[in-house]
């Protein structure tokens, strides 16, 4: 399940978030849109091969930690299990510092792990090859030099990384109905929830061969309707007596979203949202997917507490214009039956096609609450727009100079759509054609 897994590790600036942004084609402002949410590109998905359509997930470890915590604190919980479940790691140095010591450091870390390393040397445009033999003293192989900013020794770093890839066997007779991610930091009540939706319901659980990073897929049937849960807490894990310590994977999360047409993320109402909540969230706005906020544990306050915590997800999630937010005690069951009718209502509007000229009466409506805005002493101007995609519900719009379109009007528009189109706890993605 899920594709092969590249992680990118290596101290900071030494071109890992280049080398990302290389391998991925994507030049995309690594800049917060919302405060207090990092919204970091972390990972992505990418043809590395394109005769053999070989798929993988890059990810850039350096995307969740802060420059500062990897020199003090050594490598965190959250690299160290992504670096765990990767098929491949490329180790990133900047070949003109040669080996200093957080390298040694992190160099030690790898060794430990038994995995296919790359050595990666970086920033080696125009360096005498020979120069770069300390390198094997790391002990991690030979290292092959690149340049991530101007795109050289990228290919000779894809072939030496394909043959170490697994083959994906993709099991998708499994995946039925609507899928639901239930998505959570460790200990909110995943698994409650999840066994308590599946209470008295008779359910073989399919353990995929288990790999740590795969999640378990759980088909239910529920008033005629298929269903398929996917759990990343793994009860079954759980009850078993090997129980381990469940470490926040960032790998079976993104793996989980690929799959999902409707994310649960689920929030303690007794913690508020922290850190790791903020970064989970940002992983699912990125992917675009159906969201309901889910507050567990409800029934541990009193009522003074509960205004309190309402008040604060009010600012902290005004942000998001499309999910909803309810609040539940999984342990007693109270709300759970209620998410039911907001996951069905979101499958269907996800799956809905536009007509062409309902989406333009919008347009113009659009336009008319809130003319485009000027650019650089141009008037944008948006011709028509129609649907290009479902999953997620994907608006072209054509025009001129769109490329300029600020963030603020996007969000406008998009809020425009959500509204006069009814949806619920549905984004949309949007695309410009423009003209020039
Ligand atoms: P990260 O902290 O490891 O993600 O490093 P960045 O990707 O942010 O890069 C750090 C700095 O190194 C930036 O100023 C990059 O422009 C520069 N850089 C990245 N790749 C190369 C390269 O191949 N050659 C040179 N000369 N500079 C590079
Ligand atoms: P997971 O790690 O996210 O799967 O979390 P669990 O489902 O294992 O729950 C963690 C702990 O929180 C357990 O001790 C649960 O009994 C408790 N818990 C889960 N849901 C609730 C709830 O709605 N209210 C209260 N008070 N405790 C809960």
């Amino acid at each position: 399940m899920g594709l092969p897994i590249i992680c990118l590790i290596g101290r900071p600036n030494v071109g890992k978030s280049t080398l990302f942004n290389r391998l991925s084609h994507s030049r995309q402002a690594l800049v917060s849109d919302f405060a207090g949410l990092t919204r970091d590109r972390q990972y992505a998905k990418v043809l590395l091969n394109d005769d053999t359509q070989t798929f993988t997930t890059i990810i850039d470890t350096g995307g969740f930690t802060n420059k500062v915590n990897l020199v003090d604190s050594g490598i965190q919980d959250q690299i160290l299990s992504a670096l765990e479940e990767s098929d491949v790691i490329y180790f990133i140095l900047n070949s003109r510092d040669g080996v200093i010591s957080l390298d040694l450091e992190i160099a030690s870390h790898l060794r430990r792990l038994k995995k296919n390393i790359i050595l990666v040397c970086n920033k080696a445009e125009g360096l005498n090859p020979t120069l770069t033999t300390e390198f094997f003293e790391l002990g991690l192989g030979k290292p092959i030099l690149i340049s991530a900013e101007h795109g050289q020794g990228i290919d000779n770093l894809i072939n030496t990384t394909l043959p170490l890839l697994p083959k994906v066997t993709v099991n998708e007779e499994v995946v039925e109905g609507i899928t639901i991610a239930v998505l959570g930091k460790p200990n909110v009540g995943k698994s409650t929830l999840i066994n308590h939706i599946l209470r008295e319901k008779r359910v073989i659980a399919i353990d995929l061969p288990g790999t740590t990073r795969d999640s378990i897929y759980i088909p239910f049937e529920r008033k005629g309707q298929q269903y398929t849960l996917i759990d990343t807490a793994g009860i079954r894990r759980k009850n078993s007596t090997h129980e381990k310590i469940e470490i926040f994977s960032i790998i079976k999360t993104i793996n989980a979203l690929e799959r999902a047409h409707v994310v649960i993320l689920v929030l303690d109402a007794q913690t508020g949202v922290t850190k790791q909540d903020a970064s989970l969230l940002g992983m699912i706005l990125d992917k675009d997917k159906a969201l309901l906020i889910v507050i567990n544990k409800w029934d541990g306050l009193d009522d003074y507490q509960k205004q309190e915590v309402k008040r604060k997800l009010e600012v902290k999630l005004s942000f998001i214009s499309y999910t909803s937010v309810h609040y539940i005690s999984a342990l007693h069951g109270s709300g759970v039956d209620k998410l039911f009718t907001p996951i069905n209502q979101s499958y269907q509007d996800a799956c809905k096609q536009h007509s062409t000229s309902i989406l333009n009466k919008i347009l113009d409506k659009a336009n008319h609450g809130h003319q485009p805005p000027l650019v650089k002493g141009r008037r944008l101007k948006i011709k028509y727009v129609n649907q290009t995609n479902i999953f997620p519900l994907t608006l072209a719009f054509h025009g001129n100079h769109l490329q300029n379109v600020p963030n603020a009007y996007e969000r406008y528009l998009k809020k425009f759509f959500i509204n006069s189109l009814k949806l619920t706890n549905i984004p949309i993605k949007i695309e410009y054609k423009s003209g020039n």
